[in-house]
């Protein structure tokens, strides 16, 4: 309804990615929370590329200093070691916030309950905080995890989301859910400049072979030649997005008043059958491909309507999956090899 999609329209770009240009506030100073993560380190790098001052905040949870080690002989690269549950201080003048701190494979966040549900609790509190106290904008990268099992597919902005709330999930649905909801209410009842963004499966360079999502377990497996593990029967499907078009995605919606929530995700939907099987052919690999017990609460479908960001935003993925899984498979090779040559040092 109008009313649902009121905060769609499409608003002249306050911000272009060309900061500075007449007319428009540039964006000269963003903070960047969970920066040091797989996501993060993108993000901080391509805004670099873009010419902004960048502060990147990460307590090392799950990230690593080694995401932005490439990045630290920039002059306008700032890494700062902080927990975003604890009291944030940022000197100086800051224009853009972007929340990403938070543990978001299964594997971490069910290792890490507690740590999920603060960072994005307190975390998003603090985060807010400093957006506010700076009059910047603040961008909350939320999750298709808010859909959970989604009765509604593929899944728009309004659907509300079928989500067990004492399920394993939970700590990061919730959290997730509840960091929207401190979002918004910024927004109604502090004046906030806020955007949220809810992020579908992304995947490329510097996640890590071991962080347990589909991709780099596949590709280890494949790469090892150990047997592929596909959860349950493999019909369950996914929507994967290369990291390129995912930041993409995010600065779209920095650098615009759009508040959504906006879907940032790619519409072409695969099995986790037919994903193993293109990782398989991709490596060149004759590894056996063995199913496992699928975990509890795993959504049996997720795809993203994407009709939203190409409206408000102008963006849409564009990264075809065998693409965007060579560079990825590329990169994890050469960890892999870099493992093997230090384990054997
Ligand atoms: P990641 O684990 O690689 O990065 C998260 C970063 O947050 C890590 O560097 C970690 O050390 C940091 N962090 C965690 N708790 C912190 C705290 N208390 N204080 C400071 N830093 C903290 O994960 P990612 O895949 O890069 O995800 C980034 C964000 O995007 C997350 O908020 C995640 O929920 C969201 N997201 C990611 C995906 C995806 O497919 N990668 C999908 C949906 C949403």
């Amino acid at each position: 309804t109008s009313g649902e999609r009121r905060q769609e329209t499409r608003r002249a770009p306050r911000w272009r990615e060309d900061a500075g240009s007449e007319g428009q506030r540039p964006v000269r100073r963003a903070v960047i929370t969970g920066g040091a993560g797989f996501l993060g380190s993108h993000v901080c790098e391509r805004l670099l590329n873009l010419g902004l001052h960048v502060v990147c905040m990460d307590n090392f949870l799950t990230g690593s200093a080694a995401n932005v080690a490439h990045l630290m002989d920039r002059p306008a690269f700032r890494l700062v070691e902080c927990d975003l549950t604890a009291f944030v201080h940022v000197p100086g003048d800051v224009d853009l916030v972007m929340h990403l701190a938070s543990a978001a494979s299964p594997a971490d966040y069910l290792k890490l309950p507690i740590e999920t549900l603060k960072v994005g609790g307190l975390g998003t509190l603090h985060a807010l905080g400093l957006a506010r106290e700076k009059k910047a904008r603040f961008i909350l990268a939320s999750t298709s995890e808010v859909y959970g099992d989604p009765q509604q597919h593929p899944q728009r902005e309004d659907y509300w989301g079928n989500v067990n709330p004492v399920g394993p999930r939970s700590v990061y649905d919730e959290a997730k859910r509840y960091a929207e909801s401190l979002t918004t209410a910024y927004r109604m009842a502090r004046g906030s400049d806020t955007g949220i963004a809810r992020i579908f499966n992304s995947y490329g360079p510097r996640m890590r072979p071991d962080d347990g999502r589909a991709i780099p377990t596949f590709i280890r497996q494949a790469l090892l030649g150990e047997p592929i593990t596909v959860t349950g029967d493999g019909s369950q499907t996914r929507s994967i997005c290369y990291v390129d078009d995912t930041v993409a995605g995010l600065l779209a919606l920095a650098f615009s008043d759009v508040s959504g929530p906006v879907n940032i995700g790619n519409p072409d939907e695969l099995s986790m059958r037919e994903l193993a099987e293109m990782i398989r052919g991709l490596t060149g690999s004759s590894s056996e491909i063995r199913y496992v017990e699928r975990p509890v609460d795993d959504p049996a479908v997720r795809r993203p309507d994407t009709g939203l960001a190409e409206r408000v935003l102008g963006w849409r993925a564009r990264v075809p999956p065998e693409d965007g899984l060579r560079r990825t498979i590329d990169w994890l090779a050469r960890e892999l090899s870099g493992d093997a040559a230090a384990e054997a040092s």
